[in-house]
């Protein structure tokens, strides 16, 4: 069964427009109901790096100040937390959490995660990650609350409710995942394997300033002006999407949804509590096109070949802008299949060892890391414009 998703206009972050917005796209999906006193409730927000919110990658401070304001009135124990890119210990989350502003939360009686134990977890009915590794400070909440941001992804095309779920395994655990299910069918359903373990009851995207472009991180803030919420994270992915101009099809996480019969078939499936083509973006930025042209090898060596013939001819790959690169080596660092090697203190990418899992870029702290199109790719997309 479908949930509806809640569209409210929200013109800045300021407290007031704020406060109102969120009240109003809660109401609309009676979002809050679960909410008893006593219970404890997980926020997941979006907290990927530490950068400031003016630069549109983490969810907005002041939205998580409210929303934690608003469940601490109906009597829940609130934490906020996430397991950013980089190693997950209390000094580097931390930092974290300064970076991008979130500290003003406290303010309100609820507390950032300061649990950085991990746990194993056994989920036999995955389709991808039957074993893995979370962070644990999840296991002491009642529910958990997704609060996202809507932001381009490198390799994932876009980051919503979904994919932020990608932030319950710790941060030096995630190269690894990508390196084992380097297939973007495979890591898609890492995602919703993950949104079926949690089970958000909830899951809210800051629409308000999006991120167009390089992103996840190293984009540039588009104002939308939009908050939206559901109760059911793939319903809220596809009224994400069609906001920056996406289907079904361009969204792995999305796609991999409905074939597992959780997701809807298309926007027009979606229950909607609001007018979302007032917000729509024709012109959103969009950092790859490679969910239309498809990851997944088809059986067989034929398939496969011709999986990798595709890849080759039109897949997206990270490519350095050595002019705005400092030398850093984090994307060396960070790169799970060790295709980065630093030649005259820029970085030199292996295409063959590269599996497109865009770490590299996404932690780039300069974006000096950018989504390139092959030739083929380029002149695909302007067929498709
Ligand atoms: S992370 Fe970015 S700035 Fe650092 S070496 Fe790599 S490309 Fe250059
Ligand atoms: S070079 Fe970048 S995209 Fe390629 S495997 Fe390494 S981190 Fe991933």
């Amino acid at each position: 069964m479908r949930e509806p998703v809640g569209i409210t206009e929200c013109d800045n972050y300021e407290e007031q427009t704020v406060h109102a917005a969120l009240a109003d796209v809660l109401d609309k999906i009676h979002g809050l109901d679960f909410v008893k006193p006593g219970m404890k409730i997980a926020v997941k927000a979006n907290l990927v790096s530490m950068l400031s919110p003016d630069k549109a990658a983490t969810t907005h401070p002041a939205l998580l100040k409210e929303l934690c304001r608003m469940l601490i009135e109906r009597g829940a124990e609130v934490i906020v937390g996430d397991s950013p890119g980089g190693i997950y210990t209390a000094a580097y989350v931390k930092a974290v959490y300064k970076g991008a502003g979130v500290e003003c939360i406290t303010e309100t009686g609820a507390r950032l995660n300061d649990d950085f134990t991990v746990r194993e977890a056994d989920y036999p009915e995955a389709v991808s990650i039957k074993k893995f590794t979370y962070t644990a400070w999840l296991d002491q909440a009642d529910a958990i609350i997704d609060f996202c941001k809507v932001k381009t992804h490198g390799m994932m095309s876009m980051t919503c409710s979904v994919k932020n779920l990608f932030g319950t395994i710790p941060g030096a655990t995630k190269p690894e995942y990508h390196m084992r299910f380097p297939n973007i069918k495979a890591f898609a359903n890492i995602m919703v394997d993950l949104n079926e373990y949690f089970r958000p009851v909830l899951s809210i995207a800051d629409a308000v300033d999006a991120m167009e472009g390089n992103g996840p991180t190293a984009g540039k803030p588009r104002h939308v002006g939009v908050l939206l919420a559901s109760r059911c994270s793939y319903d809220l992915d596809m009224a994400c999407a069609h906001l920056i101009g996406l289907t079904r099809q361009d969204v792995q996480t999305i796609e991999e949804a409905y074939e597992r019969g959780l997701g809807p078939e298309s926007i027009s499936e979606v229950q909607l509590i609001g007018n979302l083509e007032k917000y729509r973006v024709d012109d959103f930025d969009l950092v790859a096109e490679h969910g239309s042209v498809t990851f997944t090898d088809e059986p067989g060596v034929f398939g496969k070949l011709k999986g990798a013939l595709i890849r080759s001819a039109f897949a997206t790959r990270p490519q350095v802008k050595k002019a705005e690169c400092i030398g850093c080596r984090k994307c060396e660092q960070i790169c799970p299949a060790h295709a980065i090697t630093m030649v005259k203190q820029k970085p030199e990418i292996d295409r063959d060892r590269c599996i497109h899992c865009f770490c590299c870029q996404e932690f780039c702290p300069k974006g000096a890391m950018k989504v390139q199109h092959t030739f083929l790719g380029r002149m695909l997309k302007l067929l498709k414009k």
